[in-house]
């Protein structure tokens, strides 16, 4: 597909992340105002709650855009969906007859200040990278060899929607209880291997009934749109509490997303074939056309007082295994319901070689082999006042599709008794 022109100028720009072709929803407010929804165009978000507000936009019979998420919108569905996104290409396509009274609800991203786009409902945290599971293994276990169940099931766990962030804000590393291998007994303080996930997240929009199960071309029509997932993972709480029931305080300080929902009718040119599997899918588990998104991924850290971030890894959303269709009628196959805004995060998304890895804990061979940033700094974890920054989008013919950063820093944990 190739661009489609704007009369928003900076929208024609082949290296912008926003696109005639994007239009992904987002939440913002200036100098202080209440938070609403927006559009981003270029450098420009189109105050789409304002026209809401003086009727120049529809959809449904009530106004949804007057809140500060885009749960409403889910909520209509996919056919509401479609109809906005044709109204928006309306207003903001080269040679608009509109543009003389919508080019007045444009405001520079540059004064806008980001929020969360959406309420998150519950997050559901996946495991759905081979290479990552793979190496994992090898780190922790002593063998790359996957789990029994790996092939046959999307393996996730409930976590916590709570602690979930938009890009920008920061994180205190966290306390918590671990037990080093040689020590008699565990010890209770911050955190000393706090990782990042490389990740993209997937939002529901529209939900499912208690008790009924979902095929898999209903769960592809159910997901609204998706946003890079930063699934900040405290390896050493980790390690000592997940055996047998999983993740818990290690998961659950802090997950990072992107300010922009990118819509997967955005997304649906860059959908690529899936590769041959090694066994196939229970009949519940298979798509009529199996793919995935090709998705440029990476991931940069800077350093307190480090001129400029390091590309520390490099990879594709194209090499997941399971599908986020998939994932979410795993999760629901069972009667779970499903609801407008849960979150599910793919799982650390890494390619084979070490360059594509999507947390340090493989990027440093669980600690043993730092990696060195461009200043000459060396780094096996994340130490206080260090920036991690998730960026992606698909390249089309003359354009890309982005994200936004999603970017936060760890700060220094806070004091407690106990810790000291
Ligand atoms: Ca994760």
């Amino acid at each position: 597909m190739k661009l489609m022109r704007s009369w928003v100028e900076s929208a024609n720009d082949p290296e912008t992340q926003f696109p005639l072709n994007n239009l992904p929803y987002g939440v913002f407010s200036v100098d202080g105002d209440d938070p609403r929804c927006g559009v981003a165009i270029g450098d420009m978000i189109l105050d789409v709650a304002a026209m809401e507000a003086t009727g120049l936009l529809r959809i449904g019979d009530d106004p949804v855009l007057d809140v500060p998420f885009w749960n409403e919108v889910m909520e209509l569905g996919p056919q509401a969906w479609a109809q906005l996104r044709l109204m928006l290409f309306g207003f903001l396509v080269e040679g608009a007859e509109t543009k003389g009274s919508v080019a007045q609800y444009l405001i520079p991203q540059a004064r806008a200040r980001l929020h969360m786009p959406l309420l998150v409902a519950e997050y559901t945290d996946f495991y759905a990278g081979m290479q990552h599971a793979k190496n994992m293994g090898a780190i922790l276990r002593g063998s790359p060899d996957l789990p029994a169940n790996w092939l046959h099931i999307p393996i996730g766990y409930n976590g916590r929607a709570s602690s979930v962030v938009v890009s920008g804000t920061d994180i205190h590393r966290p306390l918590g209880q671990t037990k080093a291998p040689d020590a008699a007994m565990p010890s209770f303080g911050p955190s000393k291997r706090v990782d990042i996930e490389l990740e993209m997240g997937a939002i529901v929009g529209t939900g499912s009934t208690l008790g009924q199960p979902i095929t898999t071309a209903e769960a592809a029509e159910m997901i609204f749109g998706y946003v890079l997932l930063n699934d900040w993972s405290a390896r050493d709480i980790q390690g000592w509490e997940y055996q047998p029931l999983g993740p818990f305080q290690g998961k659950a300080f802090g997950t990072s997303i992107s300010p922009w929902i990118v819509t997967a009718a955005a997304l649906a040119p860059f959908r690529c074939p899936a590769p041959a599997r090694e066994v196939p899918l229970l009949p519940y588990l298979q798509e009529k056309e199996p793919g995935f998104y090709n998705v440029t991924l990476e991931v940069l850290m800077q350093p307190a007082g480090a001129a400029q971030a390091s590309t520390i890894a490099r990879t594709n959303y194209n090499r997941v295994y399971y599908s986020a269709a998939q994932q979410l009628t795993h999760h629901a196959v069972c009667g779970c319901e499903m609801n407008a805004g849960d979150l599910l995060g793919s799982g650390t998304i890494s390619g084979p070689t070490k360059a594509e890895f999507g947390s340090l804990m493989e990027l440093s061979w669980g600690g043993k082999e730092p990696i060195t940033l461009d200043g000459g700094e060396t780094r096996s974890f994340i130490e206080d006042g260090d920036r991690l920054t998730l960026r992606g989008h698909a390249q089309g013919d003359g354009y890309r599709v982005g994200f936004g950063d999603c970017t936060g820093r760890i700060l220094p944990a806070l004091k407690m008794p106990g810790w000291e």
